[in-house]
């Protein structure tokens, strides 16, 4: 049987990305992708263009977004597909998540400041698409720049992380809040990569549980955040909680990205695609 190649997680420049949508596009469609989501940090402001490139090359698509939330002291990421991108409580809610991104970047850039590195709010804004989406990913790049570290995964180990100078504890949307905007809006709300929590298994136990409880329907088991024993882990999980199985690279750029669009490895056979709940959602020419 034929698998579809499908890629549900991606940034553009509009979040965190360094490509224009466009250009993602073209990319996922070049390396095989056949159904394809933009999933920007709380924001949906790429999604008309990403939506009218991937059906002039021909290529499926879907409306998406991964949404931060907090939940139990840590921050966790809730994707959202097949919702109609003009609902209005969605774009309400993810205004009000962006809305506290630009206080914490002061606040992280008063940190780095008295750690010694200075003007990097204005370093981190520079490399930002999005003047309402800066994220430490551009901190990350400002920081690489100027020679501080040599990769964006050193800063993060030595900056940017929890108990790090850069870090700034920040309190972003609950997890019942992002679920319902998603579903309301007539999407699917899905986990993104939950090996990279850290959870006790009985706190992940409870995520899971509240996310279904909420109207969460689907967990993403093939991602480039996870180890080939991770998907494992969480295909039984998608299992034991009935939820729908998803697959994204979660590609930012050419440069950073371990894993580009498309080149993932399948679902396990034993799980139901989050896509199939979607059929009625997906956009082709
Ligand atoms: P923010 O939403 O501002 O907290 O930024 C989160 C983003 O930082 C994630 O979506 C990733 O793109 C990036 N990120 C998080 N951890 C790392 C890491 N260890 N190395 C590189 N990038 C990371
Ligand atoms: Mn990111
Ligand atoms: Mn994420
Ligand atoms: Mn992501």
């Amino acid at each position: 049987m034929h698998l579809l190649n499908a890629d549900l997680h991606s940034h553009s420049r509009v979040s965190d990305g360094t490509l224009p949508p466009e250009d993602l596009a073209a990319r996922a469609h070049a390396r095989g992708v056949e159904l394809w989501a933009l999933t920007d940090h709380d924001e949906i402001g790429g999604l008309a263009r990403a939506r009218e490139a991937a059906l002039d090359l021909g290529l499926a698509w879907l409306a998406g977004t991964e949404i931060s939330v907090s939940f139990a002291g840590e921050t966790v990421h809730i994707l959202g597909f097949g919702f109609d991108p003009d609902n209005a409580e969605l774009a309400t809610g993810l205004a009000r998540v962006r809305g506290g991104r630009t206080g914490r970047a002061r606040a992280m850039a008063d940190s780095l400041a008295r750690a010694g590195i200075p003007g990097a709010f204005e370093g981190a804004l520079r490399y930002a698409g999005n003047p309402d989406l800066v994220s430490r990913t551009h901190f990350a790049r400002f920081l690489v720049e100027s020679g501080v570290c040599g990769s964006t995964h050193e800063v993060f180990r030595h900056y940017l992380k929890e108990g790090k100078p850069g870090f700034v504890p920040h309190r972003w949307a609950g997890l019942g809040e992002a679920v319902r905007w998603i579903t309301q809006a007539g999407g699917v709300a899905v986990i993104a990569h939950p090996a990279r929590y850290k959870f006790s298994p009985t706190v992940e136990y409870a995520l899971f549980s509240e996310f279904v409880a909420h109207g969460g329907r689907g967990v993403e088991v093939v991602t480039g955040s996870h180890s080939a024993p991770e998907q494992i882990v969480y295909a039984d999980t998608a299992l034991e909680f009935g939820l729908f199985a998803s697959r994204g690279s979660d590609f930012h750029s050419p440069e950073e990205s371990r894993v580009d669009l498309g080149a993932l490895p399948d679902l396990p056979g034993r799980l139901q695609p989050v896509w199939e709940a979607l059929a009625a959602r997906i956009h082709r020419r």
